[in-house]
């Protein structure tokens, strides 16, 4: 769930090549949003009616409909159709500081609270808007710390966002910075979009049964799709947005520069991999682009 972005950050002025880790620390203090209660969402079990009132042993457990592989690789939300844009306009300031990067998220959040509805509805999914917490250097949290990292933690139903990387991106290039943090932001949220789908329970039961290999194999399936989806976004909003020109370059060079780099597991997919899921969501804005479950293997290494 933890979204890698290793990356190999051309600085427009001057063209000068540089490797930013994003592992740097920061001083910030985390702001918290109150996280909603997290519910837990059963789409693929069906409750059996019990025959006889009157016995005294417990009713069968629920039986699944289908497997939870088949169960992602059919899911309704392919069938939902292109995202409708809501004009999702960016920040004017942008993620410069802690403080304006946390402004800077909420306004793209804001936006993706008013798009993912329709579509988490149609895909037979109830909606309900994450939370987001803005932090540097550790938080605490159910899935962990993350250092280093922006998450999704389905536990608190809350995105996690660290902003020193968002930032120090930024310094450096302010249009590649927007372009990473939107990116981000897009991302995470789309991992709240799989648990409020049932994709993400899927997931973890399919993890559960999967040997090691299995399991990097699920979740590259899994990051790709956040991408993809989170692609899906930003391509149904390019044109308010202002993903256009420079900053389509810089957006372009994000999705084709972010995957697995060593010494991070192979969780995440390829650059390779990255680029392809995300520039044909960005083209379609459409979910149908992001059936990574029924993909080939080639397609998600
Ligand atoms: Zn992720």
């Amino acid at each position: 769930m933890l979204l890698i972005v290793a990356l190999v950050a051309v600085v427009a002025a001057g063209g000068v090549f540089l490797f930013v880790k994003l592992t740097q620390g920061g001083g910030e203090e985390p702001t918290v949003a109150e996280p909603p209660v997290p519910t837990s969402v059963a789409p693929t079990t069906v409750v059996p009616t019990p025959t006889k009132k009157t016995t005294t042993t417990a009713p069968p457990k629920p039986v699944q409909s289908v497997s939870p592989a088949t169960y992602n690789a059919t899911h309704r939300l392919y069938k939902t159709g292109a995202m409708r844009t809501v004009n999702c306009k960016q920040a004017k300031t942008g993620p410069g500081n802690g403080a304006q990067a946390l402004a800077y998220f909420k306004t793209i959040k804001a936006c993706l609270d008013r798009a993912w509805p329709r579509q988490v509805a149609a895909a037979g999914g109830r909606f309900r808007s994450p939370g987001l917490v803005v932090w540097g250097g550790t938080v605490n949290t159910p899935c962990g710390s993350g250092p280093g990292r922006s998450f999704y933690c389905p536990t608190t139903h809350t995105i996690y966002m660290e902003s020193p990387s968002v930032v120090s991106f930024y310094k450096q290039n302010p249009t590649f910075g927007r372009m990473v943090g939107s990116f981000t932001v897009a991302h995470e949220y789309a991992h709240s979009v799989q648990w409020m789908t049932g994709l993400g329970e899927a997931y973890e039961k399919l993890r559960y049964d999967a040997t090691t290999d299995g399991q990097l194999l699920l979740s590259r399936r899994l990051e790709l799709q956040a991408s993809c989806l989170g692609n899906v976004f930003l391509g149904s909003n390019r044109g308010s947005y202002g993903i256009t020109g420079y900053a389509y370059q810089m957006w372009l060079y994000d999705v084709n520069n972010s995957g697995d780099r060593p010494p991070y597991p192979r969780d995440h997919g390829s650059t390779t991999s990255h680029g392809a899921w995300s520039r044909a969501a960005f083209a379609s804005r459409n979910p149908a682009s992001c059936n990574t479950w029924s993909a080939s293997p080639a397609r998600v290494s």
